[in-house]
């Protein structure tokens, strides 16, 4: 499966904004407060951003936050298109219900990038069931777990020692002893972690 593997500091520095990639790394130690202009080398022109430019930066900075690529991406705003309601929330809440980032949401992860290789890795029990494909959409009432080898791992004696500090979605509960999430309802677009201009990406992808 294709995936992003350059370094992801140039993808916030591209946006112009600090998109938290990295997890806690991002609070002690960002590129952006060392490196704050784009990658590449430096235009001699200052140039204007267009209406344009910015329905595309908008766009990619949803992306590049839940680390979808563009086709995927493509694929799941076609989806938000065809649900009833506002295509922008539907296009985030169906992003929030990717199940690398409902794991990254419990807090069992730094960020969505270390979410999605836990799942790919085949350390989550969907439902019971083994579930590596982090694009999965998660539904009201399932239950997110670790399977039975991956509970003597190092990595999970470690997060229970620290899940007691995490912030868990308000849309997911926790059995912190035994690290067992559920999804309680869909998330809305007040649930989302990062605030981004929906409307601004509907219009993008509406030309
Ligand atoms: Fe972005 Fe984090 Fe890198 Fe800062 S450290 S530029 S927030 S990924």
């Amino acid at each position: 499966m294709a995936r992003y593997i350059a370094a992801v500091c140039r993808l916030c520095r591209r946006s112009g904004e600090k998109l938290m990639l990295k997890g806690s790394k991002c609070v002690t130690k960002c590129t952006l407060d060392k490196k704050p202009k784009p990658p590449g080398p430096p235009s001699k022109r200052r140039r204007r951003i267009s209406d344009r430019g910015e329905q595309l930066r908008e766009k990619q900075k949803v992306r590049y936050s839940y680390g979808v690529l563009e086709r995927q991406f493509r694929r799941f705003f076609a989806e938000a298109e065809r649900q009833s309601g506002i295509t922008g929330e539907n296009l985030l809440a169906l992003l929030e219900r990717r199940l690398d980032n409902v794991v990254y949401r419990l807090g069992f992860a730094d960020s969505r990038a270390q979410a999605r290789q836990l799942v790919q890795h085949g350390h989550i029990r969907l439902n019971g069931r083994k579930t590596d494909i982090p694009s999965c959409l998660v539904k009201e009432d399932d239950v997110i777990h670790w399977r039975e080898a991956s509970t003597r791992t190092e990595y999970y004696k470690q997060l229970l020692g620290s899940i007691e500090s995490k912030s868990i979605a308000v849309w997911l509960s926790l059995d912190k002893e035994k690290l067992v999430g559920r999804v309680l309802s869909l998330p809305t677009l007040d649930d989302t972690e990062a605030k981004f201009e929906v409307a601004v990406v509907v219009e993008y992808y509406s030309r």
